[in-house]
């Protein structure tokens, strides 16, 4: 094995979170690719009994820090412990979710093993790099991909001179890997280096769960309006949503217009989403809209003007007023049933 692969595994209410199984499922992907030997990282209290569980979604080796003073979340001393673990293994690589955890918890870690990181990562690859200075050529590069610029370019960030190369990475991008109770990994433990003064900093009083309202995630049709719908229209399109059993959508002007609340924003600053079917009214098709919803499998939209962008990237396009399309749509279904 030319090196290591590592991903830091959430667990949530003793299970490995679904996004951080997806992002090592995409690991795994790469370190075949790139000939790297794929683990997992998980730190935390009662995590040492889900390491096989991890073993099963793909990983060949799951360090583990088990301990009663990682019990509730606090990012000093997690990151006491992740990096100590990180900086003992050596591994080429460190890939996190982007969740609020991974936001606040990786670019510490990246800080003290004085390397680079990546935030926010809508998909990662790996392959070699030629320095253009240079001429010089670099092995098992990441590439770090990611819109920037408000999202008018994709940037393809690498750290070709330090290990290890982090980033982190959106969640709902890559399909769950299939568990296979056959597989079987090594488990090594560590013990928790923790300093005290990281203990110290912050106390954890509560700790209080909210599920997410609207999941649009697993939606299987999602009918999302932007600026062009206004109250009346969002009217509709909800009324579309319900007689296809669909969740609601949003660009982020219609949130910003007070139209609908933010949880139901796709985009770059919302959720991505890759329904069976997205139905997008009103939209005009920004880029920081589309990287959101371009991996849909059909993508519908419904615009009155035949050059919005949005129409680049659907399967099929609807040019016409949506108060008399929608209306039609509604009626047709209702009429199916
Ligand atoms: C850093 C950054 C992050 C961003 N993040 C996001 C994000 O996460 N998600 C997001 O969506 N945007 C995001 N944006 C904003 C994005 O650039 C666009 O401004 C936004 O997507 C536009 O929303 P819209 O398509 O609803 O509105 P508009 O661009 O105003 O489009 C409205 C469309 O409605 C059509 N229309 C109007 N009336 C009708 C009608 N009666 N019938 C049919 N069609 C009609 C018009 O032809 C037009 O195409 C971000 C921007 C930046 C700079």
């Amino acid at each position: 094995m030319a090196g290591k692969l590592l991903v830091y595994v959430e667990v949530l209410e003793g299970t490995p979170a679904e996004h951080s199984l997806e992002l090592l499922g995409k690991a795994k992907e790469l370190a075949t690719k790139a000939g790297l030997g794929v683990g997992a990282i998980l730190v935390g209290h009662g995590v040492r009994r889900v390491a096989e569980e991890v073993v099963y979604r793909g990983a060949e080796e799951v360090h583990v820090v088990d301990d009663p003073r990682l019990a509730t979340y606090s990012v000093l001393p997690y990151t006491d412990a992740a990096a100590e673990v990180i900086r003992n293994v050596g591994p080429e690589i460190v890939l996190f979710s982007a969740t609020t955890t991974g936001r606040e918890l990786a670019p510490r870690i990246a800080a003290r093993l004085r390397t680079g990181i990546t935030a926010d990562c809508t998909d990662v690859d790996i392959g070699d790099w030629v320095d253009p200075a240079t001429g010089r050529r670099y092995e098992r590069v990441l590439y770090q991909l990611r819109p920037t610029f408000g999202g008018e370019i994709m940037a393809a960030i690498v750290t070709p001179w330090h290990r290890p190369q982090m980033a982190t990475v959106r969640p709902g991008l890559f399909p769950v890997p299939p568990r296979d109770p056959s597989r079987t990994g090594r488990v090594v433990e560590w013990s928790a280096e923790i300093e005290e003064s990281s203990l110290e900093a912050a106390e954890v009083i509560e700790v209080r769960r909210e599920t997410r309202k609207v999941d649009l995630r697993s939606a299987r049709i999602i009918v999302a309006g932007g600026r062009g719908c206004g109250a009346k229209g969002f009217e509709l399109v909800r009324e579309l949503a319900k007689a296809l059993n669909a969740e609601v959508g949003a660009s982020r002007a219609a949130v910003d217009a007070g139209l609908i609340p933010y949880d139901h924003q796709v985009g770059l600053t919302g959720q991505t989403v890759k329904p069976e079917v997205y139905i997008a009214v009103g939209i005009s098709g920004a880029i920081q809209h589309v990287v959101g919803m371009k991996d849909s499998k059909v993508v519908i939209a419904v615009n009155r003007d035949p050059e919005a962008p949005i129409f680049r990237v659907a399967d099929y396009g609807i040019v016409g007023d949506l108060f008399a399309v929608l209306p039609k749509l509604i009626e047709r279904l209702g009429k199916r049933r």
